[in-house]
């Protein structure tokens, strides 16, 4: 310490004393003495953290002072030391990843999370992430076997495929698929489905990623068979089909359907890719088909279809971990079996425990076990009902505080302006504003995040556990008496 210091007086004697009119040279070496040791310091921040955490974040603290004492500054005290360590410990809990509390009514928000994970699933994962499992052992043969067998049959089952693959996400089952496929040849697309999916996944550029060679076809509104015969040739690998799942193209439009691009490809003996997105199994499944869900593709619409590979995301509609799936063709699904790039795109253990059990769910006819549907199936009625006994239990608050009709929606790119009737806990005006008041909420331990819709703050309960609304009405009475 010593020693640093001498060479820290060094360095300000030559470097900063004729710079620095705030102290002089003897007294920033005077303030730099006066600076706790690294110990001293940590030792006086909050013991809940862990103690490594807490030398780093004195260490940090202490370099800080140093270089504010170098440019001229004075030298905090020990409980400014101690604030400023603290502050620092602080914000690197809240950049770790934790849970909170999804007020937005967006029920599968990709900034947070998706879909969550139905109690089955959690179970599983519990079980086989915490020992051994025979991720790639046969039981039955008692030798290695594939990872990607677990999900697989029941995956074909469900969408009446012949045969099913798991990597990590759909944008790497796109990749995957093109570059299995149509690496070094053409993949035919509409210019109308030359989409970007929000967390920079843009068709043109996962094209080119995968070496297949971008063949655009149409306009961005209308797109004709004859456009896709016209640019098939000995060149082309694939036809791409993409779902523009998070807009929609409206008035003067057309476009080809799956079907007469399965007729067209296979008659040049070419498969058909069809990326859905969302990853809604089949309307059947879910019983009572919600409105709301609108012309959403279905996977066993486009596996009968014919398209050859079908890719779809396992934390949308599905309801599942976060995953990407393919089904198909038996003869195609071995093709990319064979890629050296799914090797990249595998899925843990844990991912697949997940999924296998979200999708038993689907077996059973037990959808309502699953969160994101349970959340979706629920009626307006009922989140009224919530709404209204939370707001009942709220303290006296100068601001009007209502239930009232509105929309929830699917969001991470599914279901475009889905718009599902639910109710709406509003509060406005707010003292201080609906932006400090969301502030208040997002601080809140558990955090509450909320939306802003007209200068008034909104909760929806629907994306709400109902576990949780009496932490979110703690939240809001918290909140409401600091604004
Ligand atoms: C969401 C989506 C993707 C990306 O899926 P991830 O699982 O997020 O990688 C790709 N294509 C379509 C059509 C989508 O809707």
């Amino acid at each position: 310490m010593i020693s640093r210091t001498g060479r820290l007086i060094g360095y300000l004697q030559h470097n900063y004393n004729d710079r620095m009119a705030k102290t002089t040279a003897a007294e920033r070496a005077s303030e730099l003495r006066s600076i706790p040791q690294v110990d001293r310091l940590s030792g006086a921040l909050p013991q809940a953290a862990l103690p490594t955490l807490r030398v780093a974040a004195a260490r940090k603290a202490i370099a800080q002072a140093t270089e504010a004492i170098l440019a001229g500054h004075q030298a905090p005290s020990f409980d400014e030391l101690v604030d400023t360590a603290t502050g620092i410990l602080d914000a690197q809990r809240k950049r770790r990843l934790r849970p909170l509390v999804n007020a937005t009514g967006v029920l599968l928000h990709t900034n947070l999370g998706r879909a969550p994970l139905s109690e089955d699933a959690l179970t599983a994962i519990q079980e086989v992430g915490a020992g051994y499992s025979n991720l790639e052992f046969d039981l039955t043969k008692g030798k290695r076997g594939s990872r990607y067998e677990h999900s697989a049959e029941m995956l074909a089952s469900l969408t009446r495929a012949e045969s099913a693959l798991v990597v990590n996400n759909n944008a790497a089952a796109v990749l995957l698929a093109l570059a299995a496929l149509a690496r070094g040849k053409e993949a035919i697309i509409s210019r109308g489905e030359l989409i970007e999916i929000g967390g920079e996944f843009r068709i043109p550029e996962i094209m080119a990623e995968s070496g297949a060679i971008m063949r655009e076809v149409g306009t961005t509104n209308r797109t004709h068979l004859k456009d896709y015969v016209n640019a098939i040739g000995p060149q082309t690998g694939a036809i791409l089909k993409v779902h523009p799942s998070n807009y929609e193209v409206t008035g003067f439009t057309a476009s080809v359907s799956g079907g007469e691009l399965a007729e067209l490809a296979h008659s040049h003996g070419i498969p058909l890719i069809s990326d859905i997105g969302s990853g809604l199994v089949s309307r059947q499944l879910i019983g009572r088909v919600p409105s709301w869900l609108g012309k959403e593709p279905a996977v066993v619409e486009a596996v009968e279809e014919g398209a050859d590979i079908v890719t779809f995301s396992g934390d949308k509609l599905l309801g599942g971990p976060q995953a990407g799936i393919l089904v198909g063709r038996a003869e195609s699904i071995a093709k990319l079996r064979r890629s050296p790039l799914l090797r990249a795109f595998r899925t843990d253990k844990t991912t697949l425990s997940a999924l296998d059990s979200t999708l038993a769910a689907y077996m059973n006819g037990e959808i309502i076990r699953i969160p994101f549907w349970r959340m979706a199936l629920m009626s307006a009625d009922e989140v009224q009902a919530r709404a209204q006994s939370l707001a009942a239990g709220l303290p006296e608050t100068d601001a009007a505080v209502e239930v009232v009709p509105g929309f929830s929606t699917t969001g991470g790119g599914s279901v475009p302006s889905s718009r599902i009737p639910t109710a709406l806990l509003r509060i406005r005006p707010v003292a201080g504003g609906a932006q400090a008041l969301a502030g208040a909420l997002l601080i809140h331990d558990p955090h509450v995040v909320a939306r802003i819709e007209d200068g008034g703050l909104i909760l929806d309960l629907r994306t709400v556990h109902p576990d949780d609304d009496s932490a979110v009405a703690a939240a809001l009475g918290d909140a409401l008496k600091k604004a």
